[in-house]
């Protein structure tokens, strides 16, 4: 018998999700965001459930080939464009549209003398300053793509640093928007400029023909605790789930887990988990944080093990060997234990933990 570590994917989770996003920005085009696997999911996995979004977005060249091994005809976007001049016959041969952020990029282009149509995303560094071109070389840049025979088409990028957070005014969403706009203003072109957290925030304020949706489609909130999932009406589409495999009885100052870092003040029922930092929970995962057994909340206590972890039973003294455990998502009786819940006790976000499981889990398909 497998150990019995399982990774379900919600596929109406997935439906609804994207629903959200289509319902939030009605006037845009809606590429689903799929890199790193679909965000931990599995390309393979989620792709039926996102097959009536209008393109996908993703980094590796090789992920992209994916999607079209599963039949995907429709647009392909590149986030941070070739890494190498070679990329651009995949580019041509797979029909990927790319993101063009640096002058190196332009030169590579320019070099590529065979015949061939790309349709380019050009990236403007409005403020987040990892990629892009400041607003003062961007229109220099867009001229010059315009001159080149093997480019098609050119939309206008960029991306928020802050549109999950609270910096408004001169710095934040304004500020990079009004440098945005100022710049492109009189180019032709279409824009894409929004993630998750601008298209559930700032959905009417912002013009993105394109939208980009990634973390809000597996269900966690961008700006998280502010907004809760429920409130923006999502589900969550990934649950880890494991099972009790020992129940152990501790009495007033024993301790449990290595370092014997929690030990209880009074007599105490403790449930041994089957999921360890080898499944991709965070070790760093403090005593506190929240966890199902049977679909009731409790906590974790002491140290995550690599194979293992513990939690608190008193809010569940029927617990069994056996007993359902739910690290994030929801339990098989309809509790949600939200995976924000969970990333905040460990000091980090939703999107870590959904990339973090790892390859000894067992991903199972449910509608
Ligand atoms: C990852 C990514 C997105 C999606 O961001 P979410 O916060 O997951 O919605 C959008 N645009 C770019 C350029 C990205 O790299």
């Amino acid at each position: 018998m497998p150990r019995l570590i399982t990774a379900v994917i919600h596929h109406q989770a997935l439906r609804q999700n994207l629903d959200v996003v289509r319902k939030s920005v009605l006037n845009s085009k809606v590429f689903a965001v799929v890199k790193a696997n679909a965000y931990g999911h599995g390309i393979e996995r989620v792709y039926a459930s996102f097959k009536s979004a209008d393109g996908f977005a993703l980094l590796d060249i090789d992920e992209a080939k994916r999607l079209r091994a599963l039949g995907w005809t429709g647009p392909i976007l590149l986030l941070e464009g070739i890494f190498s001049p070679q990329d651009l016959f995949d580019c041509a041969e797979y029909q990927l549209s790319f993101t063009v952020h640096s002058e190196q990029q332009v030169e590579w282009l320019q070099q590529h003398i065979y015949p061939a149509q790309f349709d380019i995303f050009l990236k403007m560094n409005s403020g987040m300053n990892r990629l892009g071109f400041k607003a003062q070389h961007y229109r220099k840049v867009w001229q010059h793509l315009q001159r080149l025979s093997n480019v098609a088409k050119v939309t206008h990028m960029m991306h928020f640093s802050d549109a999950d957070g609270e910096r408004f005014g001169q710095v934040g969403i304004d500020y990079q928007r009004t440098e945005f706009e100022e710049t492109i203003q009189d180019l032709p072109g279409e824009r894409s400029v929004s993630n998750s957290a601008a298209i559930l925030r700032y959905p009417h304020q912002l013009q993105s023909d394109y939208v980009r949706a990634g973390i809000m489609l597996y269900g966690s909130s961008p700006d998280y605790p502010k907004h809760h999932i429920q409130d923006w009406g999502l589900a969550p589409s990934m649950s880890l789930r494991s099972e009790i495999i020992a129940i152990q009885q501790l009495n007033a100052n024993e301790s449990v887990g290595y370092g014997s870092s929690f030990i209880v003040e009074q007599p105490m029922s403790i449930g041994i988990v089957a999921c360890g930092y080898a499944d991709g929970y965070q070790r760093m995962s403090p005593t506190g944080t929240p966890i199902l057994v049977d679909g009731i909340r409790t906590r974790t206590i002491g140290r995550v093990s690599m194979d293992m972890l513990a939690v608190d039973l008193t809010p569940i003294p029927q617990a069994k060997i056996g007993s359902e455990v739910v690290l994030w998502g929801q339990s098989t009786t309809g509790t949600i234990l939200s995976i924000d819940d969970v990333a905040a006790a460990s000091g980090t976000v939703g999107y870590e933990l959904m990339c973090g499981v790892t390859a000894r889990v067992t991903f199972i398909n449910q509608d």
